[in-house]
């Protein structure tokens, strides 16, 4: 055997079938040859994880959506009793009524039961629901008040503090906007009524970016940070997000727990290091997650509005994140003469 026949045959040999480079440019010369050798050998690991993957996608794809966000919604929900996901301030006794004010009955369920479930649940927070309107864009203003108490009772909320107003220029409708001007004396007159500590509302995009979500929400942040009087101690907005975000389901649990990793570490960092070296945690973001019975239980406070159960709801109450996590953003109250 000729001495480059007998190369050719220990370079391709059968057992070597992993090495699938073009034998005319493994045989130009033996530094090539090492160089390929030695790229195969770096390489490995990674090349051997991406053949893992090709050959098991449904395995890979199971770990990556169910088990890994599994996981850490798990791990999170572990610390949603503690200062890393719910600030001191909240944990006081201080806080004892909380209100919710929103545009339409169901966005307390739709939107803010990860809130109303963990205040009232793990914090013993009474709850107040003020919606604003009867929902009554299509005609069923009275059916969807009734469906409303059956919500409040589900989410325990006491029929007497879950009220639908029904006001001649604050109704369900999607091309008007609702005055601040007559928002601002009802939220205040119930903050009064119901003694409120703790006010929570939508953002300004309201979620869904429906304009009375960012009416009701702009007319809350309006109350704080005015500086006018008002027994409200904190007010929360509820995040946005973006669609691909809202759909998500818990999914969305990578991009939360990203955001949470300073405040996880300073937590986990700080009864290591004895000296405060550590900047304080950022009080302004609360996360507010839901326990598989709190989903039920807003699963079953849903049920209550019949006349909105229809097939896309369905599949809401399943892909939306807010249905299992919150993130509320502290609104900073002014005080006067500042
Ligand atoms: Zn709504």
């Amino acid at each position: 055997m000729t001495p480059l026949k007998e190369y050719r045959r220990k370079l391709w040999s059968p057992k070597q079938t992993y090495i699938r480079l073009p034998l005319d440019e493994v045989l130009l010369s033996h530094i090539d040859v090492r160089n390929h050798t030695l790229r195969l050998t770096k390489t490995g690991f990674l090349f051997q994880t991406y053949l893992w993957i090709c050959r098991h996608k449904c395995l890979f794809t199971f770990i990556i959506f169910v088990c890994i966000p599994v996981l850490l919604y798990t791990f999170l929900l572990l610390l949603s009793t503690t200062q890393v996901l719910l600030p001191k301030n909240i944990q006081s006794n201080s806080i004892r009524r909380l209100l919710l004010v929103v545009a339409h009955p169901d966005d307390e369920c739709l939107f803010f039961s990860p809130t109303l479930r963990a205040f009232q649940a793990q914090h013993r927070i009474e709850l107040s629901l003020l919606v604003f309107s009867r929902g009554n864009h299509v005609g069923l203003g009275n059916t969807r008040a009734r469906e409303l108490l059956g919500s409040c009772q589900a989410l325990s909320i006491p029929i007497e503090r879950c009220l639908s107003l029904d006001l001649p220029n604050i109704q369900d409708d999607p091309k008007i906007w609702w005055s601040q001007q007559e928002l601002i004396p009802i939220i205040n007159r119930y903050i009064d009524l119901w003694s409120i500590d703790l006010l929570v509302s939508f953002d300004r995009q309201g979620v869904s970016g429906h304009i009375n979500h960012r009416a009701v929400g702009l007319a809350v942040r309006e109350i704080i940070t005015s500086g006018n009087y008002t027994k409200a101690k904190i007010a929360y907005e509820l995040q946005s997000v973006t669609l691909l975000r809202k759909y998500s389901s818990i999914i969305d649990v990578y991009f939360v727990f990203i955001s949470f990793v300073p405040r996880i570490l300073r937590a986990l960092l700080s009864s290591i290091i004895p000296f405060n070296l550590i900047s304080p945690p950022n009080s302004s973001r609360v996360l507010l997650l839901s326990t598989p019975h709190d989903y039920m239980t807003s699963r079953t406070a849903f049920a209550s509005h019949v006349s909105q159960y229809n097939w896309d709801r369905h599949i809401y109450l399943i892909a939306s994140r807010y249905m299992f996590i919150n993130e509320l953003n502290s609104i900073e109250k002014k005080i006067i003469g500042q």
